[in-house]
């Protein structure tokens, strides 16, 4: 690109962070100026659609275009909000070098905002993708039919489009890594690093319609759920396990 299509470039980073349309695809056209002063690891930021009672589901692209591609999940259970710091502070912080990288610190807002696991309409997201769906109620409740939650199908739209190589998705308090998943080596890798035990799961014995067995199903990257304790330390959430994440792909922040 010469000099004036840099300009140009950054000229509409700059409008594309101003104009916060719903739905809107990144423009830019992979890269690696910011496009936000206030935010120098942010690439470009989407919408991806709006919680049942009306708040925007963001994802922020961070790092390096061309590397591994990798989306990082949070607060898809609202009453579980310790690890979307850790999302926050890959955001907020230097330019991150080594992969390529979405985070969605807020997957359920509306949960997050009433400090309930389900959404608006009460629904366990993690129980309402169409794979393995089945009609579950109490603690997994999962909806009328596979797929009938706004958050459930803006994140399938999102991850159809991405198309990730790997998907972490953060979660609280069972202190561990999933085994159970496409591929169990990366699983120990991912606890070796994150200093967490390798562990089944086995969806509290309600595997049906999950986000990473949806995704492990359909797309040929590898989505695990990472599970830490009820109270993690805030130091671990904003200092340690950012760095930790990073170093599963050995990528890492600008330094300097
Ligand atoms: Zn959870």
């Amino acid at each position: 690109m010469n000099r004036l299509g840099t300009v140009l470039a950054t000229l509409a980073l700059a409008l594309a962070g101003l104009a916060s349309t719903p739905a809107a695809s990144p423009s830019y056209a992979g890269g690696v100026a910011s496009a936000r002063p206030d935010r120098p690891a942010v690439l470009g930021v989407r919408t991806l659609g709006r919680s049942v009672q009306g708040r925007k589901l963001v994802a922020w692209h961070l790092g390096q275009p061309g590397k591994p591609k990798v989306v990082l999940i949070a607060t898809m259970h609202g009453n579980e909000r310790a690890p979307r710091q850790i999302l926050e502070s890959l955001r907020d912080r230097r330019p991150i070098r080594g992969v390529d990288l979405w985070v969605v610190p807020t997957y359920n807002p509306d949960g997050a905002a009433h400090g309930t696991r389900k959404n608006a309409h009460g629904v366990d997201l993690n129980r309402n993708y169409p794979y393995g769906w089945r009609d579950l109620d109490g603690n997994y409740e999962s909806g009328p039919r596979a797929g009938s939650e706004p958050e459930t199908r803006a994140m399938m739209r999102f991850l159809g489009d991405v198309r990730p190589k790997w998907v972490l998705s953060f979660h609280q308090p069972l202190v561990g890594v999933d085994l159970d998943t496409k591929r169990p080596a990366f699983a120990h890798r991912v606890a070796r690093h994150l200093d967490l035990p390798a562990k089944r799961f086995t969806c509290g014995g309600a595997c049906h319609g999950t986000m990473t067995m949806w995704f492990n199903h359909r797309f040929t990257g590898t989505a695990l759920t990472v599970e830490y304790g009820d109270r993690p330390s805030r130091r671990l959430m904003r200092e340690r396990a950012p760095r930790q994440v990073l170093s599963i792909w050995g990528a890492h922040r600008v330094t300097g």
